[in-house]
């Protein structure tokens, strides 16, 4: 079979079946946003690893070398985010083609340690290899938390919130694909700032970590009807989303309307927003938002709810279920959906 009729999610089940028991030392491995390691006495250490390949994740026309560098921290800090915890060190092993102008890999990387700079953790080793193709960037990073939020403890009943808003970093990438701007500076300045510095909820995180209202959580990398969907097959629960609760950002519509495209469909798809999607017991919800825009300033929007079953299912203000134009994003899939490319 080919990984293109396999697909992603396919190849990563096999890859996990692969593997016999994990060490004691194990508490989650392959399935959540970040491995949780046991360390002796109460913490945690947690482990993210993201590849970022020329022209899959980013292209070079559309993004300086610093952007490329900066997003790709901001897209792995917020695995970190999603679990709940605080990064402590980043390792970024890399692929260069020889023919690069070095000032480029340099740039990159500073744009990268920047970012990691901003949010109290720094680069602390790597490795260095010929690309035979374009650029490749694998970045690692380690965080702590005391209590990880995981995927797979959603429980029926539970709120389903999401940070901040969406929208933004698809209005972009969709001005960009479809050339109405050439590349990222020609953007308007606020959907520049989104997608080419993404910021990583960590915030949110330590906001909500020390409370223990998160029953469980994710972040949105593949689109928030998808990334709703791991948290559903993970927790073996039904959720709901409730389409006219989900938080679109204003600052997308110009754009929405510029391209004919429709900004719900985008905030229910976009692969690179980056914000989190939590899920809280009913009572906690108000305590959550409070505390969130308290100590990070930002709003956790209740977009829908978790019941018994299983699957992901967006609703209209009558109740009744929408079509969506595509699922999210998928690697190895013939025709990828809101992606960076
Ligand atoms: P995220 O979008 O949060 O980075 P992914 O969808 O990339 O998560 O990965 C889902 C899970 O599958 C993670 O736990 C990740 O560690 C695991 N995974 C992905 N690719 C591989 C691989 N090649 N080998 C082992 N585990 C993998
Ligand atoms: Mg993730």
């Amino acid at each position: 079979m080919r990984l293109e009729e396999l697909g992603e999610f396919g190849l990563i089940k096999q890859i996990a079946a692969l593997i016999g028991e994990p060490s004691s030392a194990v508490r989650v491995g392959i399935g959540d946003d970040a491995a949780v390691l046991k360390l002796a006495g109460d913490g945690h250490l947690l482990v993210t690893t993201d590849v970022f390949v020329e022209d899959v994740h980013f292209r070079r026309q559309w993004l300086t070398p610093a952007q490329i560098g900066a997003r790709a921290a901001g897209a792995a800090l917020s695995d970190i985010a999603a679990m709940g915890g605080e990064p402590i060190a980043i390792f970024v092993s890399a692929g260069w083609p020889p023919s690069l102008e070095a000032e480029t890999a340099t740039e990159l990387m500073a744009g990268l340690a920047r970012v990691a700079g901003e949010y109290g953790t720094a680069l602390a080793g790597g490795d260095t290899a010929a690309s035979p193709g374009g650029i490749f960037i694998d970045v690692v990073v380690i965080g702590t938390a005391g209590q990880p939020w995981l995927r797979s403890t959603v429980q029926p009943g539970d709120v389903l919130l999401i940070s901040g808003s969406l929208g933004e970093a698809a209005a972009a990438l969709a001005l960009l694909q479809d050339g109405k701007v050439a590349n990222a500076a020609a953007l308007s300045p606020a959907l520049q700032e989104r997608f080419t510095n993404p910021i990583p909820r960590l915030s949110v995180a330590k906001a909500l970590a020390e409370g223990g209202a998160v029953t469980a959580a994710i972040d949105i990398s593949d689109g928030l009807v998808q990334d709703a969907g791991h948290l559903a097959e993970s927790s073996r629960v039904a959720i709901t989303i409730e389409a006219d609760r989900v938080p679109i950002s204003p600052r997308c519509r110009p754009a929405a309307q510029q391209l004919g495209a429709d900004p719900l469909q985008w905030a229910l798809t976009s692969g690179e927003e980056y914000e989190l999607l939590l899920t809280v017991a009913p009572a906690l919800v108000q305590q959550a938002a409070e505390l969130v825009a308290d100590k990070g300033g930002i709003t956790l929007t209740p977009i829908g709810r978790v019941s018994e079953g299983e699957g992901v299912v967006v609703v209209d203000e009558s109740g009744e279920p929408l079509e969506l134009s595509t699922e999210g994003w998928n690697h190895f899939s013939p025709s990828p959906p809101t992606h960076c490319l």
